[in-house]
């Protein structure tokens, strides 16, 4: 496959950008492919290449690249009337109003511009609110770059993972395992009274879609509840494509007190929004005193974006049938992977869906399951499935990036770049 005009392009971006790139995971050996135009579930390269795009702007276009004509006239017709004022606007409001109406915990929302900013929020308001420090976040999990949360070790030995992180500023985080139970038991054992929250992913999306065990998100609401700690749920990912308009929590049956969106809500826009009760939202200014603003929060162009792509989730049959997509996918990966390569573990719920490559040897993820992890108690595979992050990064996680993406990439499929990210199906 020529893509000669990508490897230009990116020579010249190497003058200009660091790494070539603006968001470090774009940056693939031994060029990015540089894209021109998408088109329905498709991508097409800059050498014309066409490409199956799993990818999908690493989640937020739930709907693929050819917006549905209600889409594309309230963005035009929004943008018509100039592009964003700096004060209030009716089409913020409209959107609130239909996330509060649809997702369970949620009666209010302050919008920002992306999930960093929405969990940065997040993480000052459960402070300010609960006047507390600790944050206990999943090992594996991602919440954007921020500095509460680019933490990685242990519950006692937190480091932070990128310098330009203070370790005075890591000490005050608390990462542990996900999907298990005794070890945060003991950090509520430990350090009970100075949690302000724990943040955590429904499900590990930007660690191959490790899905929580039964019961593990329940422990955490019981614990939170008992310590007076916030449990904040981060959609970013999750949001308005796991568990449809209710997002994961519907689907899980829990409620967090916080929930960060971004991504879908604004429908291929940079928007993001903290949502919960009124009763903790409002300790944002000005209602309240934790500080929180933006220029660009709740712009226009976005707002509409993200409110008429979620009506037309709404109104159409959008979810069943990414849905079934979906499980397509991961039964059919499932069946080749099982006659050809019974070492592999294919994972994902929903839209989202990843191949992980083990090792095979007794520690690392087992077999695939059948259609995709479910974590279900009764499956004689359940032991074998990976539970925490650190399950998924004993695989073989360099093959995706050295041989597997670019032969797919030749093949004309579109995969991100690391074998940690999640792929979502339009
Ligand atoms: N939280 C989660 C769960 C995410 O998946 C991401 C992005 N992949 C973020 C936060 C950060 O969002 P953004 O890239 O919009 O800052």
């Amino acid at each position: 496959m020529n893509r000669s005009t990508s490897r230009d392009l990116y020579d010249r971006a190497l003058d200009v950008l660091p790494g070539g790139v603006n968001s470090s995971v774009r940056a693939t050996r031994p060029y990015p492919a540089f894209v021109e135009r998408g088109d329905g579930g498709h991508v097409i390269d800059a050498d014309g290449n066409r490409y199956i795009d799993y990818v999908m702007g690493y989640g937020p276009l739930l709907l693929g690249h050819d917006l549905p004509e209600s889409v594309q006239a309230a963005v035009q017709s929004t943008l018509s009337e100039g592009p964003m004022y700096g004060a209030p606007t009716e089409i913020e409001v409209e959107l609130a109003e239909f996330v509060a109406r649809h997702v369970p915990s949620v009666e209010m929302c302050r919008f920002v511009n992306s999930g960093t900013e929405a969990t940065v929020s997040a993480v000052r308001l459960a402070r300010g609110y609960t006047g507390r420090k600790k944050i206990v976040v999943m090992q594996g999990g991602y919440h954007g770059a921020q500095e509460s949360t680019l933490v990685e070790g242990s519950p006692d030995d937190p480091r932070p993972s990128s310098p330009g992180v203070p370790q005075s500023f890591a000490q005050h985080t608390i990462p542990v395992p996900f999907n298990d139970q005794e070890a945060i038991e003991a950090v509520f054992e430990a350090h009970g009274d100075e949690i302000a929250a724990v943040l955590t992913e429904p499900l590990l999306g930007n660690t191959a879609s490790v899905l929580p065990v039964e019961g593990y998100h329940e422990r955490l609401r019981e614990l939170c509840d008992e310590s007076g700690a916030l449990l904040i749920f981060d959609e970013v990912m999750t949001g308005f494509r796991v568990g449809g308009l209710q997002c994961a929590q519907g689907k899980l049956g829990v409620k967090p007190d916080l929930t960060t969106f971004a991504k879908i809500v604004g429908g291929g826009f940079p928007a993001g929004a903290i949502g919960g009760p009124a009763e903790i939202i409002e300790s944002f200014t000005p209602a309240g005193d934790v500080f929180q603003s933006g220029t660009f929060s709740g712009h226009p162009v976005a707002m509409a974006a993200g409110l008429e792509t979620l009506r037309y989730a709404a109104e159409n049959d959008v979810y069943d049938h990414v849905n079934r997509l979906g499980e397509k996918l991961r039964t059919g990966l499932t069946e080749i992977t099982e006659d050809r390569a019974p070492g592999y573990t294919v994972l994902g719920t929903d839209s989202m869906f990843k191949l992980v490559f083990t090792r095979g040897d007794a520690a690392a993820p087992g077999p695939a399951c059948e259609a995709g992890c479910r974590q279900d108690p009764d499956c004689d595979r359940f032991d074998r499935c990976p539970k925490t992050g650190a399950d998924v990064e004993q695989s073989e996680t360099e093959r995706w990036e050295r041989l597997f993406r670019p032969a797919m990439l030749d093949e004309g499929i579109f995969l991100t770049a690391n074998q940690m990210e999640s792929q979502f199906v339009s």
